[in-house]
């Protein structure tokens, strides 16, 4: 028996209810609960009553209203694919019930963009003497790209030293601007200082201001530009070996241009400001009018690419693999009816919940997915849609 609560009802959920209900022999029984129910009811009549078993209306702001709804389903594992503002009311409700937590983005506050585990990290104790688990980051980056760093120390050096984590969407979807997952959170993630570690330090950069233009397999050549990244965060903790970890993201000139004109007249902002006597924050308001992630994968072309290139010492050699899965739209599209974003987002989640359920990755305590045995888990993204290679090659970065 394994009953999950998943909470969030937009592009990422949508996959991993999905992929969850073509998988009884792992998740018996789904509830689904959202802020807008009928979304709910729409995912529910897409997969059928007899997978998902319940949905309900919940506001996950308010940790005691998660904690009734637990109570009420009474699952083994809540799924967290709502947006990260929701991960400590839910992580509280979860203790609370005694109840296992898995998400795939760090928790933010509203009102200031930060991008790191101090939060969550704090609920460690607190999780452990409960007896319960929360699992971190289970998207593709973070997630996957954490367990391809762990499967990479494991099986392909001694000491790891450069990480280059690179995050490439070589699709096209027809729009002039558009966001591949929830946009407040994409735009709050792009805008902000880059960051990267170097020698025992974080340095930071000025948002977008480096560039490398590097060849992506079965996607060509794309700009990269630096970001800062929250599995950068974790990983630099759990592999003190790294000298340098860094993270980068492609865009084109023509999301670069639309996103400098948003942000030239304030429509990125997070700060409230007054509007016909109303406070209203700009970014949500522009969330409003752009299309929803959701929506696009009706004719989305392309692929996207996203690995992880580490350089390191093997037998007394510098080596250097790059760990890549390619994912082309249309086949999520024709799979799920998702776009590669959210579909290179749902898998994994669904892929951590399994893990835990069937106790391979279970320990009492707040981790994240490089602290995990990696084997398992990489031959489940295989089997569930995301396969990978890895080559060896030249590090494209310089020294
Ligand atoms: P969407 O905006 O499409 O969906 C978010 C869902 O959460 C919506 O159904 C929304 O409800 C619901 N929600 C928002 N607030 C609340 C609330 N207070 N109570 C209950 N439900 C709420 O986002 P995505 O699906 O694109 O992204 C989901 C998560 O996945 C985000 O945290 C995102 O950061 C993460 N992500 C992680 C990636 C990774 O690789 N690790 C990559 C991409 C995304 P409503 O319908 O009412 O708005």
């Amino acid at each position: 028996m394994s009953r999950v609560l998943i909470i969030g009802a937009g592009g990422v959920a949508g996959v991993v209810v999905k992929k969850c209900a073509m998988l009884p022999e792992y998740f018996s029984e789904i509830h689904l609960a959202s802020r807008t129910v009928s979304k709910c009811e729409n995912l529910q009549n897409e997969v059928g009553k007899d997978r998902v078993v319940g949905v309900y209306k919940v506001d996950a702001d308010e940790a005691s209203e998660v904690a009734d709804l637990i109570r009420k389903v009474e699952p083994d594992l809540v799924i967290n694919v709502a947006l990260p503002y929701q991960d400590l009311p839910i992580m509280d409700a979860c203790l609370e019930t005694g109840v296992h937590y898995l998400d795939t983005a760090n928790y933010e506050p509203k009102d200031e963009a930060k991008f790191e585990y101090s939060w969550q990290w704090a609920y460690h104790e607190r999780f452990k003497e409960k007896g319960i688990m929360a699992l971190l980051g289970a998207g593709f980056d973070p997630g996957v790209t954490n367990v391809f760093t762990a499967y990479a120390a494991k099986h392909y050096f001694d000491e790891i030293h450069y990480l280059d984590i690179v995050d490439c969407n070589g699709g096209d979807h027809g729009q002039a601007f558009a966001t591949n997952f929830n946009p407040e959170i994409n735009i709050r993630e792009i805008t902000q200082r880059g960051k990267f570690w170097e020698n025992g330090a974080w340095h930071e950069t000025d948002p977008i201001s480096v560039r490398e233009d590097l060849d992506y397999p079965n996607v060509g050549v794309r700009a990269s530009y630096l970001l800062f990244h929250e599995e950068l965060e974790s990983l630099v903790k759990h592999f003190p070996t790294l000298k340098r970890a860094r993270f980068w993201m492609t865009f084109g000139d023509e999301y670069l241009t639309h996103l400098r004109v948003l942000e030239n007249v304030g429509m990125t902002s997070i700060k409230p400001v007054d509007f016909q006597g109303q406070k209203i924050v700009p970014l949500e308001f522009l969330k409003a009018v752009l299309p929803n992630p959701g929506s696009l994968a009706e004719g989305y072309t392309g692929r996207t690419c996203i690995g992880t290139y580490v350089t390191g010492m093997k037998d007394g050699q510098e080596k250097t693999i790059f760990i890549f899965n390619n994912c082309d739209h249309a086949v999520c599209n024709d799979e799920v009816g998702a776009q590669a974003v959210s579909y290179t987002t749902g898998v994994p989640a669904m892929i951590g919940a399994s893990m835990m359920l069937q106790q391979h990755w279970m320990k009492p305590g707040v981790w994240n997915m490089e602290q995990f045995d990696p084997d398992q888990f990489m031959e489940r993204l295989s089997q569930y849609g995301l396969p990978w290679q890895v080559i060896e090659c030249d590090s494209p970065f310089k020294r």
